[in-house]
């Protein structure tokens, strides 16, 4: 396994093949030939030249938006795909106009295109941001199909979800680069959560707190709430909600419907129980 990232010998950056550590990739000759010749490839060659040649033009000088106009010029495209996230439509409007007026051809397509509802697709109602209601799905595939029927030359991505922007990468004909790394709390700068891991965003980095454990949380809850019914411990329960909150009050609510009230601080308890003892983000 490579562990290039816990490296502190950096034999490859100072021209050092002597020092490699006994697990460096680059004791992988055969790799390391087949990338090598890579770079040599037509379609590879004075793409990779010219982004190179950008990289030493505008160190430290030319911000990415200006890097990324420099690299389309030295590369003679004409015709650009914007794929954009709606959240940021103001900035694609931005981008779209500052490339037009440097004599681009610009051609854009939003993240919500064709307009299909998120349950169309699988995603359940619980993960919705607005569950209960219409949302668009994002649909990387077709902003890639889009720009492909469009002959684009190049296309570049504004803030796009994390995974979505894998699957525009997957679908476009043409070359893409990032502009904009979507990070909806940091105002687009992921790294800002790196800097600051060791400290103020410690705790929302924990594995218990982000999103993925909430998700299982949430699932896990459903197979109990499913299991309680089928045991008789809940008369019935609802997942449509707007808020989880509301699985526990609205079972408690049917179980007084049904007039079993007697059994409801029971039932009642071993929710509150079960739900502590899982450590489910859940107030009652
Ligand atoms: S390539 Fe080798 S020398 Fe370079 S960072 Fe990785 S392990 Fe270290």
């Amino acid at each position: 396994m490579y562990t290039c990232a816990n490296c502190t010998v950096l034999a490859c950056a100072n021209n050092e093949p002597e020092k490699m550590p006994k697990n460096c990739p680059m004791r992988n000759a055969s790799v390391m030939e087949a990338a090598r010749a890579g770079y040599d490839l037509p379609e590879n060659h004075d793409f990779y030249v010219n982004c190179s040649a950008i990289e030493g033009l505008g160190y430290c000088q030319w911000p990415r938006l200006k890097e990324t106009v420099e690299f389309c010029k030295r590369m003679g495209y004409h015709k650009l795909g914007l794929a954009f996230c709606k959240g940021l439509r103001k900035e694609a409007r931005i981008v779209a106009d500052l490339r037009r007026a440097q004599g681009f051809e610009v051609v854009s397509v939003i993240c919500k295109t064709g307009g299909i509802s998120k349950e169309e697709v699988g995603i359940p109602e619980e993960v919705k941001i607005h569950p209960g209601e219409f949302e668009a799905m994002c649909n990387p595939i077709a902003q890639a199909k889009l720009l492909n029927e469009q002959h684009t030359d190049f296309n570049i991505e504004v803030g796009l979800c994390v995974g979505h922007d894998s699957m525009f990468y997957k679908y476009s004909d043409a070359m893409v680069t990032t502009l904009v790394a979507k990070d909806r709390v940091l105002a687009h700068n992921p790294c800002g959560a790196i800097y600051c891991a060791e400290g103020y965003f410690k705790k929302r980095l924990e594995y218990k707190k982000d999103k993925t454990c909430v998700l299982q949380n949430r699932w896990r809850t459903r197979v109990f709430l499913q299991k309680a019914v089928a045991w008789g411990l809940l008369v019935s329960y609802c997942l449509s909600g707007v808020h989880k909150n509301w699985y526990i009050i609205r079972a408690m609510r049917q179980n007084s419907k049904k007039g079993i009230d007697k059994s409801l601080f029971r039932v009642y308890s071993r929710v509150v129980k079960w739900i502590h003892y899982q450590r489910l983000d859940i107030k009652i």
